[in-house]
């Protein structure tokens, strides 16, 4: 039986240390500080292929929708995923892209459809059809967001009832590499931790010091606001992707806000406060649309800091410098990680080369 290690137990370590559990490996996840305490939660976490071009990161995308959809047929109850659906209409400016993109999405066969104002009423009877006024709603049903925290517990557990070990506060401080190959990782407190293998899912981490300058992943980090009201009497049970205005609920009526596509900067507020003005801004808004919630304050804000590599698309694949050392770092994690886990068990414990991988491996970075 091979042994395996995973540095990181996000969304995306989660999914491949059970996978490669279920393969057979003799798994190991060495995570620095908790379960979900990278970027896995702090996101806007919407499984979509939404504006995912071209098309094999949309199929990436899809691929990972449905790999969540189907663990429902394998776990007794999966309480992580809500696949409620997306509805979305744009400004003036943004609705040429918007009549774009809905058209190459169902050329693509992804379920896209544009809607009138009485399903939209029936669909999310919260939203204020003036707020919309005469803007084409296009809904997407298939779409929807997950847990992350909840989906990677979930995942970690039953990875241990297949025997698999997650050590939590073991930050590895060096890979452990002989005659070009992987033998296993060194942690901070001086620990050998021996492997065949290792899968590094480190996210936002992966380019950090730590790694060997000639195995870091290049990325180019964002950041993005995160809003949490607290409990609204609201219904809404779906994504909303409005003007300058993403919206979700967030469990026990709370309801997260925020604009999924903007960066904001770090280092203007590092730490962020509800005072904020862009967070105020956020809620405004959000008020526009659901009139229903009231004068909420803001409960909490968080910064989420986005792993993206330096060229915005997955690095999903062995490092070519080190023989038996894997890395599964990405953006869009949240949508991709059910379908990850799958394809990084594949190659790293069957020796099974994934196609849909083949665009995105990270030896692209190293020449
Ligand atoms: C604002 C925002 C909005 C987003 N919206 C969406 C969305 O709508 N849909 C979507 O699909 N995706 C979205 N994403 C992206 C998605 O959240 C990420 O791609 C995903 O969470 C990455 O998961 P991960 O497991 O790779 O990383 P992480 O969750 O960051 O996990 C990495 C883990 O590795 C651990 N670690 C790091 N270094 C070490 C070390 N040396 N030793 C041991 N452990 C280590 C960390 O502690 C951490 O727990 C969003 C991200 C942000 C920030």
């Amino acid at each position: 039986m091979a042994a395996v290690i995973v540095i990181g137990a996000g969304i995306i370590g989660a999914s491949v240390a059970f996978r490669l559990a279920q393969a057979g490996a003799s798994v190991t996840v060495l995570e620095a500080t908790r379960i979900g305490a990278g970027t896995s939660g702090t996101s806007f976490c919407w499984t979509n292929a939404h504006d995912k071009a071209p098309r094999p990161y949309h199929d990436l995308n899809v691929a990972g929708m449905k790999a969540h959809r189907a663990l429902r047929d394998e776990f007794a109850a999966t309480p992580w995923l809500h696949e409620n659906g997306c509805l979305e209409w744009a400004d003036e400016a943004g609705r040429e892209k918007q009549r774009q993109r809905v058209e190459r999405l169902q050329g693509w066969g992804y379920a896209a459809e544009w809607i009138g104002a009485a399903e939209l009423r029936e669909l999310a009877p919260d939203v204020d059809p003036a707020a919309v006024g005469d803007a084409p709603v296009a809904w997407f049903p298939e779409e929807g967001w997950v847990d992350p925290v909840v989906y990677a517990q979930a995942m970690l557990a039953a990875a241990g009832r297949l025997g698999a070990r997650v050590v939590i506060g073991a930050r590895v401080a060096r890979l452990d590499v002989r005659a070009g190959k992987a033998t296993g990782v060194t942690t901070a407190d001086g620990t050998a931790h021996f492997a065949d293998a290792v899968v590094n899912c480190t996210g936002r981490w992966a380019d950090d010091a730590g790694f060997e300058p000639g195995l870091r992943i290049p990325l180019a980090p964002t950041a993005g606001l995160l809003v949490f009201t607290p409990p609204v009497a609201t219904g809404l049970d779906r994504v909303l992707q409005a003007p300058d205005c993403h919206i979700r609920p967030d469990g026990a009526g709370r309801l997260l806000v925020c604009r999924n596509d903007a960066e904001f900067d770090p280092a203007a507020a590092p730490r962020p406060s509800v005072d904020l003005p862009e967070v105020r801004d956020l809620l405004r808004r959000a008020r526009v649309i659901l009139p229903a919630i009231g004068p909420v304050e803001p409960e909490a804000v968080r910064l989420g800091i986005r792993a993206i590599p330096r060229d915005g698309y997955s690095a999903v694949g062995p490092l070519p410098q080190v023989q038996g050392y894997y890395a599964a770092v990405t953006h869009s994690g949240v949508t991709l990680a059910a379908f990850l886990g799958m394809a990084v068990a594949d190659e790293v414990a069957r020796g099974i080369t994934r196609p849909e991988l083949a665009t995105f491996r990270p030896a692209r970075f190293f020449g």
